[in-house]
């Protein structure tokens, strides 16, 4: 192995205090609400993140991680150590973009429209796989967000389990980003109310399994109101640098 620069060594050094601090505060968000740590997926948000930044959070035991654009993702891939993590996509996702990803990503969470479930279907079909998909909920009715709306929501869930190349395995949401903490809560609260209400309606090929919400600054909160994977970036990692 290439000797590290004294850069990555202190960011290797950094991951490993960063998730021990991070698995006792899912640990105790998790006991706070009923449930054990093990309830609880974390998965590593790595956009930005160096592969071998990576590989290192994995060989930690991170077997989550999730890339948000496709590019990036496509690079990065042939250098993932993924024989124990699985591989997600969690940003925004164009149709015409979905073909760089099947077959690569275990789950999709970011699916916001019948179009793109189609498209993720027809392409998983094609070699004869299905794919984990999440319906992305804009819970803060807020302009120019991907995501369901609320109103939509009910509606679009049959027709996205209706395609035989997709499962449909929960909800993800990420709330307003200037909202206080209050109210980041009644977001939480919210999407709780709807991955509990839409799992008892037990619709074909719909298992609501996963509700993905939660973030570096906000996952104890998620958790609390009932999230059940937490996706967290610059808390692992550090601040994000862009190039
Ligand atoms: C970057 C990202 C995260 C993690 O954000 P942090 O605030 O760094 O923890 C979570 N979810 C999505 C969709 C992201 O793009």
């Amino acid at each position: 192995m290439e000797k590290l620069s004294n850069e990555m060594e202190k960011r290797f050094r950094d991951l490993e205090e960063n998730l021990k601090v991070i698995r006792d505060g899912i640990s105790e968000a998790s006991v706070k609400s009923g449930r054990s740590p093990q309830d609880i997926t974390l998965l590593a948000a790595t956009k930005t993140v160096p592969v071998e930044l990576i590989n290192h959070g994995i060989s930690l035991g991170i077997d989550h991680i999730g890339e948000n654009r496709v590019q990036e993702l496509c690079e990065k891939y042939p250098s993932y150590a993924l024989s124990n993590c699985a591989l997600h996509f969690i940003g925004h996702l164009q149709t015409n973009k979905v073909k760089n990803l099947i077959g690569k990503v275990q789950m999709i969470q970011s699916v916001d429209s019948v179009k793109l479930a189609s498209e993720i279907s027809r392409l998983s079909e094609k070699q004869g796989i299905a794919t984990d998909v999440l319906v992305e909920v804009n819970i803060g009715a807020e302009e120019n967000k991907s995501g369901v709306s609320t109103e939509e929501l009910y509606d679009l869930i049959p027709q996205i389990a209706a395609f035989q190349g997709v499962r449909v395995r929960g909800l993800m949401a990420i709330p307003p980003a200037g909202a206080d903490e209050r109210e980041t809560m009644g977001y939480f609260s919210k999407m709780y109310k709807y991955f509990v209400d839409i799992k008892a309606k037990k619709i074909d090929n719909v298992t609501m399994d996963f509700l993905s919400m939660g973030m570096s600054s906000d996952y104890g909160q998620a958790i609390l109101a009932g999230s059940n994977m937490v996706r967290v970036g610059s808390a692992l990692f550090g601040p994000r640098i862009y190039q």
